[in-house]
């Protein structure tokens, strides 16, 4: 026996261990190895012309053996010597497949697809066999050779005879894992079953291009005997038949106009678990230093949990066609989280484990472009479609208005813009920019009010008095809306009508406009202001006059009624210019400050 080259006896005690938190990950592992052994001799075919292969069957097979307590993954690849076993499986963390790549690295663009990096993803097996035995054939030779190896001491390589029916026939590898006994805290059995293998296959290597196969027990009638009588049953008989379990070509790196939109929709659905076909799907393709395709969607409804801890947010990320992460949550802001997808790059730099990431830059820029496209998606949506538009918002509006709350208004630009409001006037959900440009002249500030029911809102005197003033106010009913419009406080309308400083120069625009000349606009910076805070300055100079003349005349009658409700309940008591003469409301509460009578409501309740 040979003894493990390095400090082999801990390091592979430590790789098995403790790299992979997911053992299932080892069928990956060899799959991806199969795939890149296959790739090598593809590549061989392409300069050497004494390597003709052919093509069509290029493909990886994985049998289980339930009485042997087998698996067997193999390969037609490119084989292995008996030196290139002793040097690439005999010596942990060497890959041969790196430096492949680094040998062919002129013909970038093929090796470029080659998955294997670090030279320990075979030691992977381990984690689930307690022998794991390598028959290998080197393409070009007649040589056939068998590693073996317990994983812990060391290994042997020993050749297999031409008479041993084990002997390869023709080039490839077949990787043979006696599975380890089942334990109480562990079964191995899962892994020689039809149903597990077939997912585990789909799951992290369904886009392998090369066709991972099964042999896959079905059942059919028997043909009717010709002397069947009148009371013939039909038969049936089981038998095998080879089918190819991965789908190979990864619906993002088709071109869109190759795919069909049902296929998109049963990609997202049979992808990411949902019943309803998404609401928009739109892809992504990064080239420069950076290269990655991105393949995203918006759901079409929300799903049940996405508002409680539970929810994960996150998109799927491959490398090299193989999936590395299920949820990789840092490819999406938080407002964003229930964006689903495939980010595919080969560019990322992954760790030993391939199961995260080893450079967050680069992941930041890919979150920074992922981000901008979804705003740029949801704003054409937000135009064109707008029916659509306003079911996401029913959806997802809240996340938004929370991303505006949590990044303390620092993306009110990204996100304002996409926010909906009910409009008291319209009676439907309009944009702030859509509130602005409705303004008539003399209007400052956007006026919004804050309760449970809308209309209840409506019928507030305060309300009804800004909209007899011919302001519109937007009715918020939900709980984050307060805290989002206090966390922006304001809004840049863009293009709206020029607001002229007195009427000669509103004259002198008017008359250059009569000549032809363009309307003038401009961006205003809009106030978010709650009806019910304050002082809206609505009133006119000689109302403020009249109120406070009445606030002196009645000060005696408002220090009683002060006394008698008591400091606890209010502050102040005072004459408002408020309340319209045409109202039937008296008196209304309302707060100063920064905290609403509202907001006082949310807080005491407790966190949302
Ligand atoms: P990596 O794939 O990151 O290089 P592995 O530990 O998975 O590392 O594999 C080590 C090396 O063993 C590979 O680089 C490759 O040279 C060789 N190898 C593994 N499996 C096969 C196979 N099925 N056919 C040919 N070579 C293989
Ligand atoms: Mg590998």
């Amino acid at each position: 026996m040979r003894k493990f080259k390095t400090e082999s006896k801990k390091l592979l005690d430590l790789m098995i261990n403790s790299i992979y938190t997911n053992r299932e990950i080892f069928l990956r592992e060899l799959v991806s190895n199969a795939s890149d052994a296959i790739d090598k001799l593809y590549l061989k075919s392409l300069t050497d012309a004494s390597a003709q292969i052919d093509q069509a069957n290029l493909a990886i097979t994985v049998t289980p053996d339930k009485d042997a307590r087998t698996l067997t993954i193999s390969d037609n690849g490119i084989g292995m010597t008996a030196e290139e076993l002793e040097k690439n499986l005999g010596t942990i963390a060497h890959s041969g497949s790196e430096e492949f790549k680094a040998a062919n690295a002129d013909k970038q663009g093929d090796a470029v697809d080659i998955i294997g990096r670090f030279g320990v993803g075979f030691y992977s097996a381990f984690m689930v066999a307690k022998e794991v035995s390598v028959v290998t054939r080197a393409f070009g030779s007649e040589e056939c050779n068998r590693w073996t190896s317990d994983g812990i001491e060391g290994y042997t390589i020993e050749a297999v005879p031409a008479d041993d029916p084990a002997y390869r026939q023709t080039a490839g590898s077949d990787v043979i894992l006696t599975l380890k006994d089942n334990a109480d805290e562990a079964s191995y059995d899962e892994y020689l079953e039809e149903y597990t293998l077939k997912d585990l296959i789909r799951r992290y290597s369904n886009y392998v291009r090369y066709p991972v196969q099964m042999m896959i027990t079905k059942s059919r009638q028997k043909e009717k005997p010709e002397d069947a009588g009148d009371d013939y049953k039909p038969e049936w008989e089981d038998y095998q038949e080879l089918e190819t379990i991965n789908s190979m070509t990864p619906i993002w790196k088709k071109r869109g106009s190759d795919v069909t939109p049902e296929e998109y929709n049963e990609f997202y659905k049979s992808t990411f678990h949902d019943w309803e076909d998404p609401a928009r799907t739109f892809s992504l393709h990064a080239e420069g230093t950076l290269e990655y395709d991105a393949l995203l969607f918006i759901p079409g409804k929300a799903p049940f949990d996405l508002y409680s801890r539970d929810y994960e947010k996150g998109l799927e990320l491959y490398s090299s066609n193989v999936l590395i992460m299920e949820k990789c949550a840092d490819l999406l802001p938080d407002y964003y989280n229930f964006v689903r997808g495939v980010v595919d790059s080969a560019d990322v730099t992954l760790n030993i484990s391939r199961e995260t990431l080893q450079q967050t830059r680069q992941l930041q820029a890919m979150e920074r472009r992922i981000e901008k496209k979804v705003t740029s998606e949801l704003e054409s949506m937000r135009d064109n479609d707008r029916d659509d538009y306003v079911k996401f918002f029913e959806n997802f509006g809240r996340g938004l208005k929370y991303g505006i709350y949590q990044s303390y208004g620092m993306k009110k630009d990204e996100l304002g813009g996409l926010l909906l409001f009910w409009s008291a006037r319209e009676q439907k959900y309009v944009t702030l920019q859509e509130y602005a440009e409705a303004m008539p002249e003399g209007q400052k500030a956007v006026y919004y009010a804050a309760g449970d029911d809308r209309e209840r809102l409506a019928k507030m005197p305060v309300v009804k008095a800004v909209l007899a003033k011919g302001y519109d106010v937007l009715l918020c009913t939900e709980d984050v809306d307060e805290f989002c419009f206090q966390a922006m406080r304001d809004f840049e309308a863009k293009g709206l009508p020029k607001a002229y400083e007195d009427d000669a120069a509103r004259e002198a625009a008017q008359k250059a406009q009569a000549d032809g000349a363009e309307p003038e606009t401009e961006d205003r910076t809009l106030e978010l202001k709650n009806v019910s805070s304050g002082d809206l300055d609505l009133a006119t100079e000689e109302e403020k006059k009249s109120a406070e003349e009445a606030a002196k005349a009645n000060e005696d009658l408002f220090s009683a009624m002060k006394e008698a409700l008591g400091e606890d309940v209010v502050t102040k008591v005072t004459v408002s210019a408020r309340l319209t003469a045409a109202d039937d409301a008296p008196s209304c509460v309302s707060a100063e400050g920064p905290v609403s009578l509202e907001m006082e409501k949310v807080l005491s309740a407790g966190p949302a």
